[in-house]
């Protein structure tokens, strides 16, 4: 199973996805996180990434494209992977398309979570808070940089939603239900609804 989770920064993708990974064995494949992980390790890409992600700007399509691409070809997505934060952009959904038509792969979901920008600050700010308590802040989690990420959401990963619409895959879910409820929502989407 091959799902595309869609939604604003603090929609709860990330939390969704670790979900769908325990219930359905399928790997998530967050975009961000191998960002950080670049970060983490002082590579030449995590210097770029650094850079990007303090400005709450997005990373060149074709460079998350080629990261994207390779990822999938690891031999633990052969059960299916859970997208998280890829694709952002109407070329990198184009990309998406045509990379799995030539890997023989289809998409079977693509589930927005829907949330409302308000909402999201205060849960951001939440999340930040809790993060630096435990001593792992994100560093993209500020509010400076929070609004900058949702004004990027709007001009350039929003314009995806119509896109998937348009070809009928699109399904959304309300992210504003607690983290059970958005979870059977979820399932009741893709058929795992029994448990
Ligand atoms: P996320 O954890 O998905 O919110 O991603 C954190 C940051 O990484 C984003 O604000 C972007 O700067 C960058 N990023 C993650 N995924 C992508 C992507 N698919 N395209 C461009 N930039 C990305």
């Amino acid at each position: 199973m091959n799902v595309i989770l869609l939604g604003p920064p603090g929609a709860g993708k990330g939390t969704q996805a670790q979900r769908l990974v325990e219930k359905y064995g399928i790997v998530q494949l967050s975009t961000g996180d191998i960002l950080r992980g670049a970060v983490a390790s002082g590579s030449a890409l995590g210097k770029q990434a650094k850079e990007v992600m303090e400005a709450g700007q997005l990373m060149p399509d074709d460079l998350m494209i080629r990261i994207i691409s390779d990822r999938i070809d690891q031999p633990d997505c052969a059960n299916g992977f859970i997208l998280d934060g890829f694709p952002r952009t109407v070329p990198q959904a184009d990309a998406l398309d045509t990379l799995l038509s030539q890997k023989g792969l289809r998409l079977d979901h693509v589930i927005e979570l829907k949330v409302d920008d308000a909402a999201l600050v205060a849960r951001i700010r939440g999340r930040a808070s809790e993060e630096s308590a435990a001593g792992k802040a994100r560093a993209d989690d500020n509010a400076e940089t929070l609004k900058k990420r949702l004004a990027v959401y709007h001009e350039q990963t929003a314009p995806i939603l119509p896109y998937y619409r348009r070809k009928g895959v699109l399904k959304a879910v309300d992210g504003m239900a607690d983290i059970a409820g958005v979870a059977r929502q979820i399932d009741a989407l893709v058929g795992g609804g029994e448990n």
